[in-house]
């Protein structure tokens, strides 16, 4: 991962030229639809914003598939006892509080937290919740009326399918995987634990989003699921070969004394410190943190931070997030990692009439029901957080210092003069051939090469290839370097290597 210093000062007095650049260069525009004036939870990526996020994903698959992952995916709408069987209907609610006369609506724990900002809200009940708000006389902002009780507020869209059938968009990805277990038990031939995971759209109809693209009502998740033995998850061979990484761990009781960075503890230590429960467990800490690793991340912005006993969700037996510190939100989840133990195929097994105990051991005849541990990644909260830590203003220019393996566009080329045929056509060549070397190559000739320039550094291109009428003499082209501004001339047969290796090769 990359180190830098410093980065909490850069950003700060320019969160405006940030936000303006997401949109300018076309990484993320919103609210959705913006010409009807947009609907709170809504957002659409832009050109730039599509490449980063398939750039992210092409990674993750590559990584999944060399540790033997299995992808599905599967319909965003399910039948109604699916949600019930997951427990989603009953429990996946927000506290809410209504105001009789105005009827304003608002998520008591939010709002409590504004209003009692030295309370602690995380974690309490709705009772204890309703006492707070009459111990303190909490009013609605708007008609200064007394608020009452609070009330449970699905977070779930609901819809008709056909003529009439209740369902629900899901409101995550893992629950439509758990469904296809006994097709992948077979089709991954037992071999446990099985290792799946889905990438797609989920849904949850937030009551007030504020924290824009932080909040969507429509976002896209990335979830890694293993179904594990009990026996297997205490006894996990991949944990010794990572058992010494050194992860920045902020468990709950940490965070009652109220600290906000806590110190990297080895994963073997936090499991003998019991700070982490199982080995297998920690591996997926591990693994959430290895993938996230490959982004161009700087260190020093992650954190993972435990969930006390209270804030857990239904399923969740142990749930850590991992966190990137943001000048404009604070800390952010990108990723959360739950032992959802045997809870989804038990409830799932029984409302479905089906037997999901397996035989996952092939030395033993006894069966059972598999645990899941999960890895939760929200690809739009890592697409935000990844350009806000990777944005510099740096004296007369913006530098968004994404890595090679992640940026839109990994080279630009300019013809200096467009009106010159042959610096075109030798333009246009050599952006053909990076492209069928699978390099993402950007052409671009209108304007002056330093608004060029400009334009591909807001976009975190690496390296930007200017062709002129030396190059159609020599064979040679300018290539500049995005983070030093240095420019060098090259043969153009060394384009690719310089791309694939880095301009300090060349220097050498
Ligand atoms: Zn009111």
């Amino acid at each position: 991962m990359k180190k830098r210093k410093n980065f909490i000062m850069k950003i700060e007095d320019n969160i405006e030229t940030f936000n303006s650049l997401l949109k300018r260069q076309g990484f993320i525009w919103g609210p959705s639809p913006e010409i009807y004036g947009g609907l709170a939870g809504f957002y659409s990526y832009g050109p730039a914003g599509m490449a980063l996020k398939n750039n992210i994903l092409f990674l993750f698959r590559k990584e999944l598939r060399a540790l033997g992952f299995g992808e599905v995916e599967c319909p965003t709408v399910m039948p109604e006892i699916v949600w019930e069987a997951s427990g989603h209907l009953e429990r996946f609610i927000d506290p809410v509080i209504k105001c009789k006369k105005c009827e304003s609506i608002f998520r008591a724990d939010k709002f409590l937290k504004e209003k009692l900002p030295n309370t602690m809200i995380d974690g309490l009940s709705f009772e204890e919740m309703e006492y707070l708000i009459k111990s303190n006389s909490i009013k609605c902002p708007e008609c200064d009326l007394e608020f009452e009780n609070i009330e449970d507020y699905n977070l779930m869209l609901k819809t008709k399918v056909g003529s009439g059938n209740t369902a629900y968009l899901r409101p995550e990805t893992a629950t439509t995987t758990y469904l296809l277990f006994n097709r992948l038990d077979q089709v991954l031939r037992r071999q446990y634990p099985l290792k799946v995971f889905q990438f797609g759209k989920a849904f949850r109809n937030e009551i007030s989003p504020r924290q824009g693209v932080l909040r969507m009502r429509s976002f896209d998740q990335f979830e890694l699921q293993f179904f594990i033995s009990k026996e297997q998850e205490f006894n996990f061979e991949e944990f010794d070969s990572v058992k010494h990484t050194k992860l920045p761990l902020l468990d709950w009781k940490l965070q009652n004394k109220n600290i906000e960075i806590p110190n990297q503890i080895d994963l073997e230590n936090a499991i003998n410190e019991k700070i982490l429960k199982k080995p297998a467990y920690a591996y997926c800490l591990y693994l959430s943190y290895y993938l996230v690793s490959k982004l161009g991340f700087p260190e020093e912005v992650l954190r993972y931070r435990q969930h006390s006993p209270n804030e857990r969700a239904h399923y969740a037996d142990d749930a850590w997030d991992l966190e990137i510190y943001t000048q404009q939100f604070g800390w952010v989840e990108i990723c959360g990692i739950h032992d959802r133990t045997d809870y989804d195929l038990k409830r799932h097994g029984k409302f479905s009439n089906q037997n999901f105990e397996v035989r996952m051991n092939i030395d033993s005849n006894e069966k059972e029901v598999p645990q899941i541990l999960e890895i939760a990644y929200g690809i739009d909260r890592i697409i935000y957080t990844l350009l806000e830590t990777n944005f510099n203003v740096e004296k007369d220019r913006i530098n968004l210092k994404l890595s090679d393996n992640v940026a839109p566009n990994q080279v630009a080329i300019f013809p200096l003069v467009k009106n010159k045929e042959k610096i075109r056509l030798l333009a246009k060549k050599i952006h053909n051939d990076l492209l069928q070397e699978l390099i993402y190559s950007y052409y671009d000739e209108s304007g002056s090469i330093g608004k060029r320039y400009r334009r591909q550094d807001e976009l975190g291109t690496p390296y930007c290839i200017t062709i002129d009428y030396d190059s159609l003499e020599d064979n040679t082209v300018t290539i500049r370097e995005r983070d030093s501004m240095k420019q060098i001339r090259i043969n153009i047969s060394e384009i690719l290597l310089i791309i694939k290796n880095g301009i300090q090769k060349k220097k050498e």
